[in-house]
């Protein structure tokens, strides 16, 4: 039987294609995680629910303290995109990272969460700004803290009927953010481990440090001891560097049978070894943000690599 093509171009043509979903239908964003999952055969759908005539959602907007961004803002627009990059340039530096360009200019931030994936790289940002998840489904509106929007097993609290439909996240003036993740190459790679941090500048100092670690387990962890990373000390980063690998050997062994992350023992040993280069490279990270009157995104993000850093598995 052949799968039908919903294409919606009205809010309320979008809602009553939603009502028709069945648990094979699919919803279909910029297709770089979906469609390569249909052509393996791993999905075969009813229906697909295109949202690529939907131009509202991919608005970016500040609205209040807050800024909307549309489920359909690609890497590409988010990454350029000067309210992002001035309040939220550890986002803008992990999107400007994302794959290649072609995936940049087609993947979406909406399809980026849903999808869900525990190496993706825009949930520990979102996670870290302490972002809400818009949801429209059968009762209308509803927002979801986007610390409770992944369920523990790697999958999200979207329903059959439901569509990621924004993210909103809270501005703070002065607060700066980066964004840094270990990959076995520079461009176009998964992350292995990548780190959101952010802090206000005050008296000179990094305050309020906060982090999240991507990667590493379902959901991104809370980076717990970050403010070491702060402070000018080689010792503190070394500290800091020591409390990631001990968490990370901690999410192994508390593990009592293998999760749906597909990261092997061998990762997560090498993993644990590796993340002193990405501690201390996120440490310089902040300091040329800090020496920076403008964000460093102009820059665009960093990967750390590890042939670069001799670091080889
Ligand atoms: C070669 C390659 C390299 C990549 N590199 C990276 C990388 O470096 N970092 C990274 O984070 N990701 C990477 N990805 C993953 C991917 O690009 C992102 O997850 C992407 O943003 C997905 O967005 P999309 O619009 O293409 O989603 P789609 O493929 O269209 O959809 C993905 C899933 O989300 C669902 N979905 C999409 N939009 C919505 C919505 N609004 N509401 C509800 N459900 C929805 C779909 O039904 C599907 O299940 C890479 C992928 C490829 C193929």
């Amino acid at each position: 039987m052949s799968a039908e093509y919903l294409q919606p171009k009205s809010f309320e043509e979008l809602e009553s294609s939603l009502l028709r979903l069945t648990d094979k239908s699919v919803i279909l964003a910029g297709g770089t995680d979906l469609l390569p999952k249909i052509r393996s055969g791993k999905k075969e759908p009813d229906i697909y629910l295109s949202l690529c005539r939907l131009e509202m959602l991919g608005n970016i907007e500040r609205q209040g303290d807050w800024l909307k961004i549309g489920a359909m803002a690609t890497h590409e627009q988010a990454a350029d995109n000067p309210l992002i990059r001035e309040y939220f340039t550890g986002l803008a530096m992990a999107c400007s990272r994302v794959g290649s360009q072609q995936i940049r200019n087609k993947g979406t931030l909406g399809g980026s969460l849903a999808n869900a994936s525990p190496a993706g790289d825009i949930m520990p940002c979102v996670f870290l700004y302490g972002g809400k998840i818009e949801i429209l489904g059968k009762e209308g509106i509803r927002f979801v803290e986007a610390k409770e929007f992944l369920t523990e097993n790697g999958r999200t609290v979207l329903g059959r009927n439901e569509l990621l439909t924004s993210i909103w996240l809270p501005v703070e003036e002065g607060r700066k953010s980066c964004f840094t993740k270990l990959g076995s190459r520079r461009e176009v790679t998964i992350a292995q481990i990548s780190l959101c941090i952010s802090w206000k500048e005050q008296d000179l100092a990094c305050r309020d440090m906060r982090g999240f670690i991507g990667a590493v387990d379902v959901r991104p962890v809370e980076f717990e001891c970050v403010s070491l990373l702060g402070e000018r000390s080689e010792e503190k980063k070394e500290e800091a560097a020591q409390w990631l690998s001990g968490k990370i050997r901690s999410i192994r062994t508390s593990r009592t049978r293998e999760s749906k992350l597909k990261i092997t023992e061998a990762e997560k040993r090498y993993k644990e070894r590796a993340v002193k280069g990405i501690v201390f490279d996120a440490a310089e990270m902040i300091e040329r943000e800090r020496k920076s009157p403008v964000p460093e995104t102009a820059k665009r993000g960093s990967t750390f690599h590890t042939e670069e850093k001799g670091e080889g598995k």
